[in-house]
C-alpha cells in the first residue's frame, strides 16, 4: 500500500539476524529505541520505504527455532510462535476450532504476503485495518512478551492502544499467541474488501457455551482506530441465533459500532457496511 511517498529506495539501516530468542534479547537491549523487530517485513519494509519508520537496527526473527513453534499448552491452549507465517498456520488443520482466526488469516491480501507475514507481525503492526486483530480479541487471546527483564501476558484487546501504538516496551519482543482452548466455541469472520486489499469493515464472532452460560464476543474491526466490541448487538444473539435476533443484531451494530471517516471509506458507508456484514455472518452461523 502506498501512501503517496515519492520514495522508492529503503533508509540506511544495520541488518541483524539472530539464531536464538537470548541473541535477539541482547540486540533489542543493545540497540533500544533504535531498532524494529521484523517477522515478514510486509508492513515493516513498506513503512521503511514511506519514511514513516527508520529503524537504525532491523532485527529479523524469521529464524529464531523459539518463535517458529507451535505447541499445545495442556490446560492453556495453543501458543502460535511470532515468526511463523500465516500461510504455514493455514496448513494442516492447525486452527481448527479456531475457525474466526482460520478465516480472518485466509483472506489476508494474497498468497504472496501470506508467505511472508506473521500473526505476531500482523497485529504488532496495529493499523486499524488488518484483520487478526478482531479475531483475536473475540477468541479472548492474549499476547506473549519477553524482554531481559522477564515475561509478561496481555490480553490482545488491551495490547493494541491505537493506530500503529501497542502496548510494547523498547527491548521487548512478542514471542507468541497464546490462543485459549476452543472448548466448542462457535465462531466465524467477515469481511468487506474494495478490492484485493485491506477491509473497510470486518466483524469476528465467537458463541461459547449454551443456556444461561452463553458467552458472546463480537468484535469490529477496520471501522475505527482500534478493534471495537459491540455490546448491544452481543445482547441481541445471547439466547439464541434466530432470524429475528440476527436482524436486531445487525440493527444495534449499524447503530452503535463507533465508525469514523479515513483514506479508504466514509463513517456513513462504514455504518452500512456494518450492519451486511453482520448479517452475513451471523446467518452463515445460524445454517452452520
Ligand atoms: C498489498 C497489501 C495488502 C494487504 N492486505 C491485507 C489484508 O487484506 N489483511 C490484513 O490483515 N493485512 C493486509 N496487509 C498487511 C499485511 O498483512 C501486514 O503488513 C503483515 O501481516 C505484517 O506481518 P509481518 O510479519 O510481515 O510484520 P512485519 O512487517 O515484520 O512487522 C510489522 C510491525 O510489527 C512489528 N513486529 C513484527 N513482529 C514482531 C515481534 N515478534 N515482536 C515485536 N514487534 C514485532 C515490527 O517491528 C513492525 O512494526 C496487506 C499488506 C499489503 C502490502
Amino acid at each position: 500500500m502506498s501512501f503517496g511517498s515519492p520514495y522508492v529506495t529503503l533508509p540506511d539501516f544495520a541488518y541483524h539476524r539472530p539464531k536464538s530468542l537470548d541473541e535477539a534479547l541482547a540486540l533489542l537491549k543493545e540497540h533500544g529505541e533504535e531498532a524494529k523487530v521484523m517477522g515478514g517485513g510486509v508492513g515493516l519494509i513498506a513503512f521503511m520505504k514511506e519514511r514513516l519508520m527508520s529503524p537504525a537496527h532491523v532485527i529479523d526473527v524469521k529464524e529464531v527455532p523459539e518463535l517458529r513453534q507451535v505447541r499445545h499448552v495442556p490446560g492453556k491452549g495453543l501458543s502460535i510462535g511470532a515468526a511463523v507465517s500465516i500461510k504455514e498456520l493455514l496448513e494442516g488443520g492447525t486452527l481448527r476450532g479456531y475457525a474466526v482466526l482460520e478465516e480472518a488469516l485466509a483472506r489476508v491480501a494474497d498468497p504472496m504476503i501470506r508467505s511472508r507475514a506473521t500473526l505476531a507481525g500482523n497485529l504488532c503492526e496495529a493499523i486499524p485495518w488488518v484483520d487478526s486483530p478482531p479475531a483475536l480479541i473475540a477468541l479472548g487471546a492474549s499476547v506473549e512478551i519477553a524482554g531481559t527483564g522477564g515475561t509478561r501476558e496481555v490480553p490482545v484487546s488491551g495490547f493494541i492502544r491505537g493506530p500503529v501504538d501497542i502496548d510494547l516496551n523498547p527491548g521487548e519482543i512478542v514471542t507468541g499467541i497464546m490462543l485459549p482452548d476452543p472448548k466448542g466455541t462457535l465462531s466465524a469472520f467477515e469481511k468487506f474488501t474494495a478490492g484485493s486489499e485491506f477491509s473497510l469493515a470486518s466483524v469476528a464472532v465467537a458463541l461459547a457455551g449454551g443456556g444461561r452460560k452463553r458467552s458472546v464476543a463480537m468484535v469490529y474491526g477496520a471501522v475505527s482506530s482500534t478493534p471495537v466490541r459491540c455490546a448491544e448487538a452481543e445482547q441481541a444473539v445471547a439466547d439464541g441465533l434466530t432470524p429475528a435476533n440476527v436482524r436486531r443484531a445487525a440493527d444495534m451494530a449499524s447503530e452503535k459500532v463507533e465508525c469514523v471517516d479515513d483514506v479508504l471509506a466514509s463513517a456513513a458507508y462504514r455504518r452500512h457496511l456494518v450492519k451486511v456484514i453482520t448479517t452475513r455472518v451471523l446467518r452463515r452461523m445460524m445454517s452452520a
